[in-house]
C-alpha cells in the first residue's frame, strides 16, 4: 500500500524510525504521456510526459516537502508553524498542520492569491493575516518572526521541503523504469522545486538507480523573471500567482541546477502561460493552474528554435506543479459563458447541431 513520500523513500531522507509521520498519502503522482504536445515537438520520435503534481492531496506538490517539514516540527517538539504563502504553501501548511493537531499561521500579500488556495487555508484552521505588501515583504517578516520566537518556519528555506520535494525525481525515474528524462521543464518561483528535483536525480544516479542526468530547464513568467534579468524584481507581475516572486529564496542554487546540468533558465509571457494552460485542458485533459503551464509553455518557446533537435528521441518531462481548479477565476476569464437556450428539445438540438 502508498503510505506516502517518507515511507517510500526514507532511505534517502533525513528521519528515523523515531520520526512521527504526519502523511496524507502524498506522491505517487501520475506521468502521463502527451500525445498531442509530443506531436508539437520538433525533433525525431520525442515523447513529452507530464508529472500531473496537481494530483497531490492539497493539489500541489507542496505536499512533498510539507509531509517531511511538519513531521519534523512533531520530531522536535514544535508547537506552532508560519510561512508566508503566495496560496499553495499555506494550504499544504494548514491541511498537514491540522492533520498533526498544531497552530498554523500563514501570511499572504493582500488581494494576490487564488480564491481555492485561500479558502483551503482557512477551512483547515489556519490562521490567515493579509499584509499590505508582496511575497517577498511577507517572507521577510516570516523569517524575522522565527528568528525570534518559537515557531517553525515552513516555506522552502526549510531544508527539510526541499528533502521532500526531490521525491519527485525519484518518482519519475522509477516510473519510466529506471530511466531519467533527457530534459526536465519546470516552473520556477522561488526556485525550491528546481533545486529539489535535481538533487533528486543526482542522488538517484549516485546511488546506480539511473545512468545520467536531464538538462534542467526552468521556465519563470516574463514579469516576474529575476534569474533571466539578473536583478530583484520589485513589483513582480504575472497572472501566474504561484511564481509571481521578484527575489526567489533559492535563486543561487537554481542557478546551479541550471549550470550543472546544461540547461537553461527562461521565461515566458503570460499570453504563451495562458495558451498552455488551454492546449494542456483542451488537447490532453490536463486541468492545472496557471503557473504549471509555465513549464509547458517554455518547453513550447524553446522546441520553434529548434533546441531539441539535437537529441534524437528526446524524453521531455513537464511538471505540472498545480491543479486548475486551484484558480477557478482563471479558467472562467478564459473561456465563453455557456448560451442560454429556450427550454425545449428543438432549442437544445439546434445548438448541438443535430
Ligand atoms: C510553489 C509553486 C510553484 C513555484 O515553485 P518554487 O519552488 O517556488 O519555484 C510553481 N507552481 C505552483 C503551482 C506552486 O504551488
Amino acid at each position: 500500500m502508498w503510505k506516502g513520500v517518507i515511507d517510500k523513500y526514507k532511505d534517502f531522507l533525513p528521519v528515523t524510525g523515531s520520526t512521527p509521520i504526519i502523511t496524507l498519502n502524498e506522491g505517487n503522482t501520475p506521468l502521463i504521456y502527451a500525445p498531442h504536445l509530443s506531436k508539437c515537438i520538433d525533433a525525431v520520435t520525442p515523447e513529452l510526459f507530464l508529472k500531473y503534481e496537481g494530483l497531490n492531496p492539497t493539489g500541489s506538490f507542496k505536499d512533498r516537502g510539507m509531509t517531511l517539514a511538519i513531521s519534523k516540527a512533531i520530531e522536535e517538539k514544535s508547537n506552532a508553524v508560519i510561512c508566508a504563502s503566495t496560496g499553495n504553501t499555506s494550504a499544504s501548511a494548514a491541511s498537514y498542520s491540522a492533520r498533526a493537531k498544531i497552530k498554523c499561521v500563514v501570511l499572504i500579500p493582500k488581494g494576490a492569491i487564488a480564491l481555492g488556495k485561500l479558502a483551503q487555508a482557512l477551512i483547515h484552521g489556519a490562521q490567515v493575516i493579509a499584509v499590505d505588501g508582496n511575497f517577498d515583504d511577507a517572507l521577510n517578516l516570516v523569517k524575522e518572526i522565527t528568528d525570534k520566537y518559537p515557531i517553525k518556519l515552513v516555506n522552502s528555506i526549510n531544508p527539510y521541503r526541499i528533502e521532500g520535494q526531490k521525491t519527485g525525481a525519484f518518482e519519475i525515474c522509477d516510473q519510466l523504469e529506471g530511466k531519467h528524462p533527457d530534459f526536465h521543464a519546470i516552473p520556477v518561483g522561488n526556485a525550491g522545486n528546481i533545486t529539489a528535483y535535481w538533487k533528486g536525480y543526482k542522488e538517484y544516479r549516485e546511488k546506480g538507480l539511473i545512468t545520467g542526468l536531464p538538462k534542467m530547464l526552468g521556465f519563470q513568467a516574463e514579469g516576474a523573471a529575476p534569474i533571466v534579468r539578473g536583478k530583484v524584481v520589485k513589483n513582480p507581475k504575472t497572472i501566474a500567482t504561484a511564481i509571481r516572486i521578484g527575489n526567489p529564496a533559492s535563486w543561487k542554487k537554481a542557478e546551479l541546477a541550471r549550470d550543472e546540468s546544461g540547461g537553461l533558465i527562461d521565461m515566458v509571457s503570460d499570453k504563451e502561460i495562458l495558451d498552455a494552460y488551454k492546449m494542456l485542458a483542451d488537447r490532453e485533459g490536463v486541468f492545472v493552474e496557471p503557473a504549471s503551464s509555465a513549464s509547458v509553455a517554455g518547453v513550447l518557446k524553446l522546441s520553434k528554435t529548434g533546441y531539441f533537435k539535437k537529441v534524437h528521441n528526446p524524453k521531455i518531462v513537464c511538471v505540472l506543479t498545480g491543479h486548475g481548479l486551484k484558480d477557478p477565476d482563471r479558467a472562467i476569464k478564459s473561456v465563453k459563458e455557456p448560451k442560454v437556450v429556450p427550454t425545449n428539445l428543438q432549442s437544445v438540438l439546434k445548438e448541438i447541431g443535430y
